[in-house]
């Protein structure tokens, strides 16, 4: 070992001192050094970033990542010994130390996925699903990106039927939002990763579950203004065609219909629709499922014929609107919505 190196590391382990959860690497004229917890005792690779070291194995780093791969054959060929200076090289318990220019939360978000996948648990905030973009981007790692995508997908799907299944659960399942975290942070995240398939279901989801106020007035919000402009848009476009598209013609009575009082029913059921549509104060995009509850209650006031004849209307002003819900948003088709996607390199 030159001795370089095992100054440098005399240096540091000399400095170090512990504490229950931490150990901290006093180094002179710079930041103390954080020691995470993600420290592997065999690792063979030191990985620090901000002031955060980890201590992680190369092989599965090499195996996940393209860009490490490339990086680790450069540092470490197989027969040639390093083709980089020795010198150049920092050791922590003989581990070399690559230092990255990355958030430390990204770099452990991206370990702890690659060293834990198959028991990770995890449900990611915002913050994290960020990490996961930004890393899997950076260094080609296509799980952790396709990881963060799909739970994004499964929560805001593209297909009509899938997005009333999501909707059938109050909470999102496969992210979290964490404190200080709102939808609008989504917002900001899909279009800077330009995740275009998720955009109009989140977009929808966030205009009906929004007030107009937050949207256009909320300070501590981190939307754009060319975002705000976007959203108030698309939420002024979407009550007209809750309004135009689904409630007028969600009633219509039955070609089959023989019973006279259905006529006026039609009419008191089309009064009471357009009133909650027109006179609430949020969006009701209306793509809720057709349920027997829904069956139970115009059949109140229909026959069977009528009640199945609304049903169907419904369905088909749902699926119309849905077709048309990117276009609320300034967005393209629904089949001209494509993502990027992380191909790892051989
Ligand atoms: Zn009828």
């Amino acid at each position: 070992m030159p001795p370089a190196l095992a100054e440098s590391t005399l240096e540091r382990n000399n400095s170090r001192t512990e504490d229950s959860d931490r150990t901290f690497v006093a180094l002179s004229s710079s930041a103390p050094i954080i020691r995470s917890e993600l420290w592997l005792s065999d690792g063979n690779i030191v990985l620090e970033a901000e002031n955060t070291q980890f201590r992680f194995y190369r092989g599965l780093l090499a195996r996940h990542s393209t860009f490490f791969r490339n990086m680790f054959d450069v540092m470490f060929p197989p027969s040639n010994g390093p083709l980089v200076h020795a010198e150049d090289i920092v050791l922590v318990e003989e581990c070399p130390v690559v230092c990255l220019a990355d958030a430390a939360e990204d770099v452990s978000y991206m370990l702890y996925f690659l060293v834990e996948a198959r028991s990770f648990d995890l449900v990611p905030s915002i913050a994290n699903l960020r990490s996961a973009m930004c890393m899997g981007h950076k260094y080609t790692i296509p799980s952790l990106w396709n990881d963060a995508v799909q739970r994004l997908r499964y929560e805001f799907p593209s297909r009509l039927e899938d997005y009333q299944d999501s909707r059938n659960y109050d909470d999102n399942t496969r992210f979290h939002l964490a404190d200080g975290e709102t939808l609008h942070d989504l917002v900001e995240l899909v279009q800077e990763m330009n995740i275009q398939s998720v955009q109009p279901a989140l977009f929808c989801h966030v205009v009906s579950s929004c007030s107009l106020d937050s949207l256009a007035n909320d300070a501590s919000s981190p939307l754009s203004l060319e975002n705000r402009v976007m959203l108030l848009t698309g939420r002024a476009r979407l009550k007209d065609a809750a309004l135009r598209d689904q409630y007028q013609s969600r009633t219509g009575r039955s070609s089959h219909c023989t019973r006279p009082e259905c006529a006026e029913g039609h009419t008191r059921l089309q009064a009471s629709l357009l009133c909650r549509v027109a006179f609430i104060s949020v969006v009701i995009p209306g793509f809720e499922e057709w349920t027997d509850r829904d069956t139970r209650l115009y059949g109140r006031e229909l026959c069977d014929e009528c009640v199945l004849q609304v049903q169907l209307l419904t369905e088909e002003t749902q699926r119309k609107t849905w077709d048309r819900l990117p276009s609320l948003f300034g967005l393209p088709n629904w089949e001209d919505l494509g993502d990027p996607t992380v191909v790892a390199s051989r």
